[in-house]
């Protein structure tokens, strides 16, 4: 029975997780145990093994109609990028920007030890990705994301300073010399 997910700062949430070698019973009732949580708590979307405590790779997805249990995933194929608003239930109550393939391919193991591939686009896409980007310690607020996500405050920042600096290199060009405080409010009417 799940009663708690781990969340940011716990360093399980940073950590590799480690291939499954046997499925076993132990791993069968734990995928239970994780599709129950999902359905008992009406989330649409998916949980990786390490945000309840078990650092292995496994992680399920709940999307509508798909129900599904993937063991030791591997991406095949990755296509096209999108930007998507996401949210993580190991950081509760923060949306973050983070960037998605259009399409992905994961080739993965059942709980019947069946080798099994999913596609998934937009959507299903984005969640896979998100997921299985949890199996290998990478969150979406995530140090070592940086470069491909970029949180929502972060991104305001980047494009408040993008502006500031087009602003200085247009008055440096017309020969005008702005103090900032004046640069802050000649944004702020544009
Ligand atoms: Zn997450």
């Amino acid at each position: 029975m799940i009663s708690n997910i781990v969340t940011v700062p716990d360093v399980r949430l940073k950590f590799k997780c480690e291939p499954i070698k046997k499925i076993d019973n132990d791993i069968k009732c734990l995928a239970f145990d994780m599709h129950r949580f999902l359905k008992d708590n009406e989330i649409n979307g998916g949980l990786a093994a390490n945000q309840v405590g078990h650092s292995i790779r496994l992680f399920i997805i709940h999307l509508d109609s798909i129900e599904c249990t993937l063991i030791n995933p591997e991406i095949v194929k990755m296509k096209g990028v999108c930007n998507s608003i996401e949210q993580c239930l190991s950081i509760p109550g923060e949306l973050y920007e983070a960037k998605r393939p259009k399409v992905i391919k994961i080739r993965y193991t059942n709980l019947n030890g069946e080798i099994r591939s999913i596609k998934g686009h937009d959507i299903l896409a984005k969640i896979l990705h998100h997921e299985i980007e949890h199996l290998d310690g990478l969150l979406i607020n995530s140090g070592k994301y940086v470069g491909r996500c970029e949180d929502a405050l972060t991104r305001k920042k980047r494009i408040d300073n993008e502006k500031k600096e087009k602003v200085k290199d247009e008055a440096a060009k017309s020969g005008l010399i702005l103090p900032d405080g004046v640069l802050g409010s000649v944004i702020k009417g544009k």
